[in-house]
């Protein structure tokens, strides 16, 4: 029964590409083409926020020179795309062009980079959004991503495990220092999942990571609240160049 309403559903509305709008064949996102122009991390990546490095995995960790200037709260870090090109196209309509069909592609690209996190079945929770943002947005991006990694993973979901206390500038075009600065205590662990979160170990989950001023601040208030171990996942890292 599922298998023909899936059927009559991909009738009615046959996968399209993500990028472009044209017809594909699967349900994974992209055309060829656009394939080509989504910069796909791969290769030797940094363990702690997941930008290709240079050199060859001998089995060490190995870090990006932003990691090792700036150690990471958590312990490992991946992301799936470079924010670039049609990756930043793509992140864009997610966040703000209500294209919330690209969370479920999207995710299972994030799956896949992130397969070296998954063990020790960990909790997946969304870095958060104030609630007057998520009233105007009337979605929290990260939520999606992060919701359908858990269903695709069959992992644990908590949607509302970290809270933010306050309202924050956003940290469009702030540095570093302002961005850590902007962030402060501004996000907590929500006191009413305090036993879920005891010694468990959280995969964080974020659309874009920058300097990793949000993702610092959401790993401490994990730690703080009583977590084992922190690991994040994002949809793209921003690069320097
Ligand atoms: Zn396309
Ligand atoms: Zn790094």
């Amino acid at each position: 029964m599922l298998k023909q309403i899936q059927t009559a559903v991909a009738l009615i509305y046959p996968p399209r590409c993500l990028g472009c709008g044209g017809l594909v064949e699967s349900d994974f996102g992209l055309c060829g083409s656009c394939w080509r122009e989504t910069p796909f991390i791969g290769g030797t990546i940094c363990d702690g926020c997941g930008l290709p490095v240079l050199g060859a995995n001998d089995g060490f960790r190995l870090e990006c020179d932003d990691c090792m200037a700036h150690p990471r709260v958590w312990s490992r870090g991946r992301a799936a795309l470079l924010y670039r090109d049609q990756a930043r196209a793509l992140i864009l309509a997610l966040k703000h062009g209500d294209r919330i069909d690209i969370a479920k592609p999207a995710a299972a690209w994030m799956v896949r980079a992130s397969a070296a996190l998954l063990d020790d079945a960990p909790l997946i929770a969304p870095v958060p959004l104030h609630w007057t943002r998520l009233l105007k947005r009337r979605y929290n991006q990260s939520a999606l991503l992060a919701r359908e990694l858990a269903r695709q993973t069959g992992l644990e979901y908590c949607v509302d495990m970290l809270q933010r206390r306050r309202r924050t500038a956003s940290l469009d075009g702030k540095t570093r220092a302002q961005r850590f600065a902007a962030l402060g205590d501004a996000i907590s662990a929500n006191t009413r999942h305090r036993l879920l979160m005891q010694g468990r170990v959280i995969l964080l989950v974020d659309d874009v990571m920058t300097s990793g001023a949000t993702l610092t601040a959401c790993s401490d208030a994990c730690l703080q609240g009583g977590a084992a171990d922190v690991r994040v996942v994002t949809l793209a890292r921003v690069t320097k160049q």
